[in-house]
């Protein structure tokens, strides 16, 4: 049924890069033939799912949203990617990005955008609006997206689909093409809090082929989402996440939430985390230092597109001519930034004074987690813009991730989940939560409250 949805809309939307029909087709029967025998199945046995294209898929084209990785078929499955055919998960293809992750709408893909499902000429966020655009218009109940500075979260919220990005180590990054190895986490997407948990619960846990990867266990998830109960928590709000540049509507469908919870029993106090206004600032030199060196492998010998290559361009040539043309726009603007922030001479007044502001984030983040529970705000200023609207204005494009990116600097766990339509638009407006590190749990506890 949901391939046959697939190849009824997706041609309006875009969410997929590549359908992979006869894998499904044959993962679904293995489900089957596991249950005749009688098998023990998990509650994700039997699911379709829409999977990021940043993962590895063993024998199915992994593109990351590039030209320079065209044609590539991984012959190993990302751990993530292992879990959830473990879990007898049906993928039923890899879905569209922004190239290496890097951007807020999809645009930036190389395969061309992803329409919103509310609005096709509108964005479906991104970097991962493929998998939320999927989750939308009801390709797919289940998604898997990454966030480095907001990718699971932001498109989560201006598609009215919920999405959590997991503490930092709780899922393994194995096998997920890396943008920025120190903030990079792969997550779950789904249409309800409780699909979320159960995803959640699938692919966390400990994996040793990530160094990352935390060796604790996982939190539990599943139970506080079929609990939801909040009396007695003490929630947060973002003093920061709020003024200049948030939409009214925006804030209307938050602060309403906000009243819910409190209704629902729930101590909610205001809290100040001065730091945070830095964040971006920290995040778009950081981010970029990390990708110009992760970027380094793409150097036509390894993986991919190969330009030059005829006898008369030496080595060297067939890199930079290969570069040259399989990276798009926005992610030669990051290797340049990136490499000029860590050039000696330069690196002390960029990178490092990125990684001192990024422990003063941090250390915000332990205070007001002293006093509350957990912390809410909106998950994006914004409802979901026009495409094109930012395309040409990087600094606008950045701003869409103002409220997510202090929780991938610190490595903790935050949840976007749909809180109403606002009503100048229409359109969907997402609720973010945010726990302590291996509090993941308190996420779904408030969001299956909320929800
Ligand atoms: N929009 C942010 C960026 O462009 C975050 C991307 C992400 O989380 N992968 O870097």
């Amino acid at each position: 049924a949901h391939l046959d949805r697939i190849g009824a809309v997706d041609e309006k939307v875009h969410a997929f890069l590549h359908v992979d029909t006869e894998g499904a087709l044959r993962a679904a029967r293995a489900v089957d033939d596991r249950r005749a025998r009688g098998e023990e199945l998990g509650p994700l046995a039997g699911v379709p799912l829409a999977l990021k294209d940043i993962f590895t898929t063993e024998g199915v084209p992994t593109t990351v949203g590039s030209k320079i990785l065209e044609g590539w078929i991984p012959s190993y499955d990302a751990t993530l990617t292992r879990r959830l055919k473990d879990a007898g998960v049906v993928i039923l293809g890899k879905t569209n990005m922004d190239e290496f992750a890097m951007g807020s709408s999809t645009e930036n893909s190389a395969y061309g955008p992803t329409g919103n499902p509310w609005d096709l000429t509108r964005i479906p966020g991104g970097s991962g609006g493929g998998s939320s655009a999927a989750l939308a218009s009801f390709q797919a109940p289940l998604a898997i997206g990454t966030d480095t500075g907001g990718s699971i979260r932001q498109p989560a919220s201006v598609t009215g689909t919920v999405g959590v990005k997991p503490t930092y180590g709780g899922v393994s990054r194995y096998g997920m093409v890396a943008f920025s190895s120190s903030l990079d986490q792969g997550g779950p997407c789904a249409r309800t809090v409780l699909d979320a948990a159960l995803l959640h619960e699938a692919i966390a846990g400990h994996d040793p082929l990530d160094s990352t990867s935390i060796d604790a266990p996982v939190p539990p998830v599943v139970e506080a989402a079929r609990n939801g109960d909040v009396r007695g928590m003490r929630i947060g709000v973002v003093k920061e996440f709020a003024g200049e540049g948030y939409q009214a509507g925006v804030m209307t469908r938050f602060n309403e939430a906000v009243e819910l919870l409190r209704e629902l029993g729930a101590d909610v106090v205001e809290v100040s985390c001065p730091s945070f206004s830095y964040a971006l600032a920290a995040y778009y030199l950081i981010a970029p230092s990390e990708c110009s060196s992760n970027l380094a492998r793409f150097d036509a010998m390894r993986y991919g597109m190969r330009v030059g290559d005829d006898g008369t361009h030496s080595a060297e040539e067939v890199t930079a001519l290969t570069r040259a043309a399989g990276f798009g726009a926005e992610v030669k603007r990051r290797v340049m930034l990136g490499t000029y922030a860590l050039s000696s001479g330069y690196y002390d007044a960029y990178y490092g004074s990125a990684q001192k502001v990024r422990t003063l984030i941090t250390r915000d983040f332990e205070r007001v987690f002293g006093g509350v529970d957990v912390l809410v705000s909106p998950t994006t200023p914004t409802t979901a813009f026009p495409i094109g609207e930012r395309a040409d204005d990087p600094m606008a494009m950045y701003l869409a991730d103002l409220c997510t990116i202090p929780t991938n600097l610190a490595g903790n766990a935050a949840m976007s989940l749909p809180c109403g339509l606002a009503p100048e638009d229409g359109l969907p407006v997402g609720l973010q939560i945010i726990a302590p590190a291996m509090a993941d749990d308190r996420l779904y506890r408030v969001g299956a409250a909320v929800e």
